[in-house]
């Protein structure tokens, strides 16, 4: 999730040798573009949930009370 829109997403790793310019060890957010450090030995693909996906994180992750 981001911790900037805290927005779920998902993300899948690749070894180094799947895309020679990828940003190794970084996750991109799909809604607000954020980088996240992830493993460094691995490239990261992210995309966002579904809208019913999306839902359904937020019924099991409820949003934080602070603001
Ligand atoms: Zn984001």
């Amino acid at each position: 999730m981001s911790p900037l829109c805290q927005r779920p997403f998902q993300s899948n790793q690749f070894s180094k040798s799947f895309d020679a310019f990828a940003d190794y060890g970084l996750i991109a957010c799909p809604h607000c573009g954020i980088t996240i450090k992830g493993n460094v030995d691995s490239m990261h693909l992210s995309h966002a949930l579904s809208t019913q996906e999306e839902a359904e994180f937020n019924i099991q992750h409820p949003a934080s009370p602070l603001q």
